[in-house]
């Protein structure tokens, strides 16, 4: 289906609003992409569907920043369970590549935006 800019940013800004984070799929070349834009980034298929993500996904890189008088800040990029990838930064933690992270909203001069935090790995069955 042919997407608008906007019809993206309202489907976005109405999930977002619902504490769910969402990203694009092509439909011709099933590549998925988190932001807006209304051709695929790969083909430049104008077919594309929206869909929501489940919010959780792991650390694929980061980078702290260290500056006098405030917590360090760590800028990151995680991959999604579905496969996209999105810059993000992930407060009061000490991230790994891999680490386990999930979404979660907070009210910006924007509206609620996404977030995210780490989550506890569940201890491996004995
Ligand atoms: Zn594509």
């Amino acid at each position: 289906m042919k997407l608008t800019l906007n019809g993206i940013m309202e489907y976005y800004r109405s999930h977002f609003d619902r504490g769910v984070l969402c990203f694009i799929r092509c439909d011709d070349c099933s590549n998925v992409f988190y932001y807006p834009r209304d051709g695929c980034p790969r083909c430049g298929s104008v077919s594309l569907t929206l869909c929501e993500s489940s919010g959780r996904g792991t650390v694929f890189s980061y980078t702290k920043v260290h500056r006098k008088g405030v917590p360090d800040a760590v800028y990151a990029i995680v991959e999604l369970d579905e496969g996209f990838r999105l810059y993000t930064n992930i407060e009061n933690s000490e991230p790994s590549v891999g680490s386990h992270v999930e979404v979660f909203m907070r009210e910006t001069n924007r509206g609620k935006m996404p977030f995210f935090r780490m989550i506890k790995d569940s201890p491996d069955p004995q």
